[in-house]
Parts: C-alpha cells; structure tokens; sequence
C-alpha cells in the first residue's frame, strides 16, 4: 500500500517495522465541547485507514490519548486552559466535563461506526509518565527552567520544521500572531512541558511535580501516551493538519530527543473540513455535529459516505447541498443494494470475486483513495457476478468502508423488521434504565425476554449490542 508521508512529504510504500504488525497513535479529542463534524472527518479517514490495514492482514494497535488538560487556547501556550473554559461555561468540574464530552465523542463514533481505538487513555491519567519524560529532557539538556516553568528547548535540535522546511518564516509568525510574547523562553519556539505559572492560577487540576505544583503542557501527553503503550517506535501517527504544527512537530522534538533515535516512521494529516465561510472549528462555537445532522433528517452514515466521497487530503466543504445529494446517492446505492436476490443453490463465484477484489484494493493502495473504493462497490453492483458473490463483496468492502450496507438494505426490503428493531432498541433502553437504578430484577427479566425471542445482548464499552441467535 502506498501512503502519502507528510514526513517526506512523498507517497511511500507502507513498511512496517514488525512484519505484520503496525503501531498507530492518534492524537484524541480535547473534551470541552461536542465533537464537530471536521474533527468526525478526521476520525472517520483514520477510521478507514485502520480498518484498510486490517483487511491488508496486519495486527494493528491503535492508541488514543484523550486531551482533559494542558491544550491552551492559543496553540502557542498562551490562553485558558480550554477545559476550564468548559467547565466554566457549564458551571460544571472540569473532570465531569471531560466524562460528558468523552461519552458523547464515543457516541457519535459509534453512530459513524468509527472502532473505538484498542486503548483510549486521557492525559491525567499519565501525570507521573509526563514528570519522568521531562526529567529526562531536562538530564539530556533538552529543556530548562524559567519564571516557574519547564521549556523544551528548540535551539538543542538539529532540525526543528521536520514537515515544512520550506515555510520556517511562515511557521514562525504563526507562534508569534497576536500572541504576547513569553519572556521566559529562550528561543521563539521554545515551548512549555510544565506550567507552575500560568496567568490563569484557578487552573483546577494541579499536580505536584519536581517543579512545584502545576501542570503539564498539551504536546507531551502525546509522546508519553504513545511511549507507554507501544513503545520508543511508532508505525504511523494519525491527526487533522492543523495539529501538523505545532503539536505533532513539538512531539516528535520531545520524543527524539527522549529516545534518542527516530520515533515515528509515517505521518498521515487529514485535511480540514470546512464551510463555506472557513475552517470549521470548535472554539469559534458555531459548528456543526452528529446530533444536530440527525436533527436534521439525516442518518449519520450518510455523513461517512459524504467524506469517503473525497481524498482525505484535500480540504472538503461542507455544504447543505452536498450533504443532500449524499443522503440522496447513499439511498440509492441502499435500493440497489436491497434489489439483490441471491437465488438458491447460488455459488460463490470465486474468479470474479477475485478481480473485483483486486479494483477494491487498487483504489484503497493509492494512498487510502476512498472515492475509488466506493466506486469500486458500484462497479460490483454493475458486475457480471450472481448476486450472492455481489453481496459477499458487499460484505468483504464494508469491513474497511462500514456504511452497514447489506445491513441497511435488508432493512428497506423488510420494512416490518425494522418496527421489531426498533421494539428491540425499546425494551433495551428499558434494561439500561432498571439498571441505573440498581433494579436488577427487571433488567434481568427483559434480558431473558429477549433471549426467549431469539435475541442476544452484550455489555461492551460502547453500549449494549445485540444479535440474533444463529
Ligand atoms: P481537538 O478536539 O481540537 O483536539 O481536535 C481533534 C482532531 O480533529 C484533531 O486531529 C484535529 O486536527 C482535527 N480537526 C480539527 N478541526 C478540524 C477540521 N475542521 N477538519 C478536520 N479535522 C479537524
Ligand atoms: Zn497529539
């Protein structure tokens, strides 16, 4: 497979370090506000791509951290801390903040059908991980103290701008914009590994450190979380552009410096989605979600549908348009999809399956081209194959695309089934709530009513799931 490297800046053949084997990081949501659908867009293309690698045949470990401190308002460590910003607009505790916008992260994952990565860890979990990164930068010279907080200083690297040589000036201004200047740091793009002092000291979560008590920056969660799980290498990391600088930059700076060697091997940036007047973005507060789409009429898979339309690295713009003719394509393909009748005694046509395989991953090889694997499920639907093979191939695509399909198409061509579901769902609901409320008995009792229909539930991370017994 190849894959676009913002790295080299060039589409490279994808080599994992372990044959068979691929570590991926991602950096995860900072949870003071509802996910947006831009950063959804992000998740959804890292989504495929997981899903692509596994199809490939490689165990993949995929680790998210979730950002519930240290991410300032201005990227260049100025500002509020951005969860107390929540939490203030909420009259809440930071901590119960961070629980209420994970839980509705997950939930907009799950309604796009996004895998909920192997491990998920939030920053403040890792406080005594940061501490030790740090003393280490600080051993090795790497960083220093100054007016009560530790620096990461980048005049010790040989090469700071790993993703944009070209654009140093660029960058640089960027740290600077409308920014007061932090007089304690030596170098401009010196950046902070612990805060004590800060203009904001009602920060609300402090932990006591070497330094004194305070807390971390944004950047070295990412590089302890990733350290902690898969080690001192990483495979590919994933993220939206935006974090390209100065978060993914100023991790690599720490982790190399740490290690001592190279840490990670392939960067994949997807790029923004926005609207017709900018980038959509959370902290200028209007923007558009999960809910507010379904509010809208539309499924949320026909949201995924809309971005795997398009190369994850060109920018997108979102519109009501464009999201109508998605909605209004994703229920055609459903019909055509439903219009299949596998006859019996059908066999699966191995050879044909084989080639249309072959489109499928064509596409997907080109650096993650999703448009050209969902064109590669029209030309199936198009295919001189029987229909079972089609929806065999149907089912095999759906693995990496996770747009349910065969699933939703059965629903169309049985309406009456989805009254049962919806039935299923109540009586679900229904056991949740008696278990809020310690009323075993009842859960208990709808649990094995539900088994007496043929209809088997499983407690997961993500919520209660159910089947039909086979
Ligand atoms: P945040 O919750 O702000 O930490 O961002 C979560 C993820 O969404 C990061 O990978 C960001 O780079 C990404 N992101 C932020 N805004 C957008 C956008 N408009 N389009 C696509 N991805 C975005
Ligand atoms: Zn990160």
């Amino acid at each position: 497979m190849e894959l676009y490297n913002s790295l080299t800046r060039k589409k490279e053949e994808f080599v994992s370090l372990e044959p068979g084997k691929v570590k991926m990081y991602t950096c995860g949501p900072t949870v003071y506000h509802y996910a947006h659908i831009g950063n959804l867009r992000s998740y959804i293309m890292e989504d495929v791509l997981e899903k692509y690698l596994r199809y490939l045949g490689y165990d993949v470990k995929r680790v998210m951290n979730i950002t519930d401190v240290g991410h300032l308002s201005s990227d260049a460590d100025t500002g509020e801390d951005k969860m107390l910003k929540g939490a203030k607009r909420e009259h809440k505790t930071v901590m119960e903040i961070a629980q209420f916008y994970t839980d509705a992260f997950f939930e907009d994952c799950r309604k796009l059908n996004i895998k909920r990565p192997d491990v998920v860890e939030p920053a403040t979990n890792c406080i005594p991980d940061f501490i030790e990164m740090i003393e280490g930068l600080l051993e090795k010279g790497f960083a220093y103290e100054a007016g009560g907080n530790v620096y990461f200083d980048t005049s010790k690297l040989k090469e700071y701008y790993v993703f944009n040589k070209q654009d140093q000036e660029d960058l640089a201004v960027g740290v600077r914009d409308g920014v007061e200047e932090d007089t304690n740091k030596r170098n401009k793009t010196d950046f902070v590994l612990w805060f004590t002092k800060s203009k904001f000291e009602d920060q609300e979560l402090k932990w006591d450190s070497p330094w004194g008590v305070g807390y971390p920056g944004w950047h070295i969660e990412c590089s302890c979380i990733s350290r902690r799980y898969l080690g001192e290498t990483l495979d590919i990391h994933a993220g939206g552009i935006d974090n390209a600088f100065p978060h993914h930059t100023n991790e690599i700076a720490q982790s190399e410096a740490y290690f001592g060697h190279k840490w990670c091997n392939y960067w994949f940036h997807v790029h923004h989605l926005n609207t017709t007047s900018g980038k959509m973005s959370k902290s200028k507060g209007e923007f558009l979600t999960v809910s507010l789409l379904e509010k809208q009429g539309y499924d949320p898979l026909v949201y995924r549908f809309f971005c795997l339309q398009s190369h994850y690295r060109k920018s997108l713009v979102f519109s009501d348009e464009g999201m109508q003719n998605a909605a209004l394509a994703y229920q055609k393909l459903l019909q055509k999809v439903a219009d299949l009748s596998p006859k019996e005694g059908e066999n699966l046509d191995k050879e044909g399956a084989k080639a249309l395989q072959e489109n499928f991953r064509r596409g997907l090889d080109n650096d993650l081209n999703t448009s050209l694997a969902v064109t590669a499920v029209y030309d199936v639907l198009k295919a001189p194959v029987n229909d079972k093979t089609k929806l065999w191939l149907l089912e095999d695509f759906d693995q990496v695309l996770s747009l349910d399909l065969v699933e939703k198409a059965r629903q169309l061509s049985q309406p009456e089934e989805n009254g049962l579901e919806e039935e299923i769902e109540k009586l679900i609901a229904q056991r949740q709530e008696a278990r809020k409320n310690k009323d075993f008995a009842t859960a208990d009792r709808i649990r094995d009513e539900l088994k007496a229909q043929g209809i088997l539930l499983e407690d997961t991370p993500q919520g209660v799931k159910w089947s039909r017994q086979k």
